[in-house]
């Protein structure tokens, strides 16, 4: 393997020690509130990880576990009375939802300078006229994790397999906004032949949740390989890229796990940091 490793794990512990130097000076703690609707095992996990990762820094943190046939209309009752309460700054909603509730109207429940997922129309708007907002979490660690290991952004091509609204579209827009200055192709399911595609880029984003999708023949030699991807393949968790053959010919690679994972929690925690700061002034 010659691929450079970008160590997730390690830029992510970096971003929460930021953050918890800068709650030691504050005079008040920020508050995160997450909403877990039903019993979805993965989901248990993720939120507990993450309030694990709100004490760690100084942050409060107030849970609320709600069964899964909870109404809409419950549902969104609690995230108004979180928007009302002074002592949370941020509120997630964790998803995907039970069958039969509608996330993008829970989602749009949530007061914008609450939106720590940065997933509210009103933030993703923000991003699209690049203006200062809560940035998704996801994309806005893929940027950090670049930053960290001083990845050339600027004149370079960067392709991102898959469209979401959570992953590939605000990723899209972050690369290529003004000062950051990528040239960006959003590829997806129907755009035909993908290696010829990916193998244009200096920076490979792959985000389609399909194990293994990227091969080495997807991947131009020096190639920055970012591996957005989680996928349980056989009980084991697999990335979008085939890790092995591609390290023999990427630049830099991140690892799965242990790659955006951890910066995706991190930068919830800086989003919760940003929101408070803005909020309380
Ligand atoms: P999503 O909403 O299902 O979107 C997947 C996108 O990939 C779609 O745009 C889809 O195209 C495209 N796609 C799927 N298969 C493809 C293929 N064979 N070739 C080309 N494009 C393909 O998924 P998501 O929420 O963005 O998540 C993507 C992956 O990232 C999942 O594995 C998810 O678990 C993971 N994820 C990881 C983190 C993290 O912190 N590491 C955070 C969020 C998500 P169409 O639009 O044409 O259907």
């Amino acid at each position: 393997m010659s691929a450079l490793i970008l160590d997730g794990k390690e830029v992510a512990a970096r971003v929460r020690a930021e953050v918890a130097e800068a709650v030691a000076s504050l005079p008040y703690r920020p508050g995160l509130a997450t909403v877990l609707v039903g019993d979805d095992p993965a989901s248990q996990v993720y939120v507990r990880g993450k309030h694990r990762d709100a004490s760690e820094v100084g942050f409060r943190s107030f849970h609320h576990e709600v069964p899964a046939d909870t109404s809409q209309e419950e549902l969104e009752d609690l995230i108004e009375r979180l928007n009302a309460d002074p002592e949370v700054d941020g509120i997630l909603v964790q998803l995907p939802l039970p069958a039969g509730l509608d996330a993008e109207a829970a989602v749009e429940r949530i007061d914008p300078a609450k939106d720590v997922d940065g997933l509210h129309p009103f933030n993703l708007g923000l991003l699209v006229l690049g203006r200062d907002g809560l940035r998704p979490c996801t994309p806005a660690g893929v940027v950090r994790l670049l930053d960290h290991y001083e990845i050339p952004i600027a004149g370079k091509r960067a392709v991102i397999v898959g469209r979401s609204f959570l992953v590939g579209r605000p990723l899209g827009l972050m690369l290529s906004e003004r000062g950051v200055d990528a040239t960006v192709t959003v590829a997806h399911s129907r755009s035909g032949d993908l290696a010829a595609i990916t193998r244009e880029a200096d920076i490979l984003v792959a985000a389609a949740g399909a194990a293994r999708l990227i091969g080495a023949g997807h991947v131009k030699p020096g190639t920055t390989v970012i591996d957005v991807g989680i996928n349980r393949v056989d009980g084991k968790l697999v990335g979008d890229v085939d890790f092995d053959p591609v390290a023999e010919v990427a630049g830099a690679i991140t690892p799965v796990p242990g790659g955006v994972g951890p910066m995706t929690r991190a930068m919830l925690l800086a989003n919760t940091l940003t929101a408070a700061r803005r909020r309380r002034g």
